[in-house]
């Protein structure tokens, strides 16, 4: 697949050049990747630094200012047209590799990762199937963007293969088995990588989200539904979801998503004043989503419609004063629009292994097959009515070791 990132959504990534070991920093450009480790000095000289690592763990822990910085400088340099003149051609031609010549790897170091459940479309599709006769919103809903602590430590980068978890299920006999998983899922969802940290004790407001946070990332949380229906209670989520989350190679700085930006839906509970966004400045997010599996387009989710932004998780994650740091990571929760081709897992797309979706091959799905592709890819509304592509996030399906000797 060829990734077009024209030359304004300027997202980073880390590569590394066939046949070396250390990684680069880098910068998309329409097809190309500027590598910005050896390009830094002549392009950004004040923040080269930053950039020597090879990943972005320094750059994100720079700050606001720095980020800003260095967007502007690469915009000068890479303008918006094709690069011309002698000296755009002797000094950035130079430092252009095509992107589908080197390998793409986990861009920064993640430190802590928290998912949330910020679609009301998701969580009452959730709550019919799963509580069926009751209230599809649990009580607390609208008033808290409900979220869980994840695993940092298996947040990979697309394209690592997914090994089919194993664990306790129950039987539809009441009993309790013990085997690879027979509803493995997938989740649409949007990342935001945190760069500046907070310190303990001191709430992150509604308006300094963007001081905190760099940039997005699109992100598949693969989930057991079945180890994750008998573990869940009362505690939520555990291994049903932390054998391995994916997210795309590429970050995209919040700055390339200004045309993006619209109000979230209508708000229909008073929030309390921490999370109130009526007169904060807009996050929601008109971002496109598409979710293929083996090639067969499942899902168009539609992120505009989601019911809490990301400021609104930031605050809520830090009010009780628990403190940010530089590559936290905070999935969206899955992404599912009011229409059924907008549904963002299987468990809704397929009602709870109900009724199958049917693939462009004609095969049928209810949950994940081994060697199935996932594949998830968004756009967003750039300037001058340009649409900006955001990058990809893959993962593919590989038998349980132990189950398939
Ligand atoms: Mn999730």
């Amino acid at each position: 697949m060829t990734e077009d990132f024209g030359r304004f959504t300027l997202p980073f990534c880390s590569f590394v050049v066939p046949g070396e070991d250390h990684p680069r920093v880098g910068v998309g450009v329409d097809t190309d990747i500027l590598d910005l480790t050896t390009a830094a000095a002549i392009v950004v000289p004040d923040h080269e630094e930053l950039f020597a690592a090879g990943t972005l763990d320094s750059f994100l822990a720079a700050g606001f200012e720095d980020w800003e910085a260095v967007r502007y400088a690469l915009t000068e340099w890479l303008g918006t047209e094709p690069i011309e003149g002698p000296t755009h051609e002797h000094v950035v031609d130079h430092h252009l590799v095509p992107a589908d010549s080197v390998e793409l790897r986990m861009p920064f170091a993640v430190s802590d990762y928290v998912d949330f459940y910020a679609s009301e479309e998701h969580a009452s599709n959730l709550g019919k199937i799963l509580r069926p006769g009751q209230e599809p919103l649990t009580p607390n809903w609208k008033h808290l963007p409900i979220g869980y602590h994840g695993r940092a430590g298996t947040v990979v980068a697309s394209g690592t293969p997914i090994v089919r978890p194993q664990g306790q299920r129950r039987t539809p006999e009441g009993g309790v088995v013990f085997g690879p998983t027979v509803r493995l899922d997938i989740e649409t969802e949007l990342g935001f990588v945190v760069g500046t940290g907070s310190t303990m004790g001191e709430p992150v407001g509604l308006a300094d989200f963007d001081r905190h946070v760099f940039g997005i990332c699109l992100l598949n949380d693969w989930s057991a539904r079945d180890i994750q229906g008998w573990e869940y209670a009362p505690l939520g989520p555990f291994l049903g979801k932390s054998f391995a989350t994916s997210i795309s190679p590429w970050i995209v700085p919040l700055a390339a998503l200004s045309q993006a930006r619209v109000h979230a839906p209508e708000r229909t509970t008073q929030l309390l004043p921490y999370l109130d966004d009526a007169t904060a400045e807009p996050w929601g997010l008109d971002l496109h989503f598409e979710a293929s599996l083996n090639g067969s387009i499942i899902s168009r989710p539609p992120y505009a419609g989601m019911y809490w932004t990301p400021a609104q998780m930031l605050a809520h994650m830090t009010v009780n004063g628990a403190s940010l740091h530089t590559g936290d990571l905070y999935g969206s929760g899955t992404i599912s629009g009011p229409s059924p081709d907008q549904r963002g897992s299987l468990i809704e797309l397929s009602w709870n292994g109900q009724e199958p979706i049917k693939l462009d091959d004609g095969s049928t799905r209810t949950f994940l097959e081994d060697g199935d592709t996932v594949t998830i890819t968004a756009t967003a509304a750039g300037p001058g009515g340009q649409t900006l592509y955001l990058g990809a996030v893959e993962g593919t399906i590989v038998p349980n070791i132990e189950h398939s000797r």
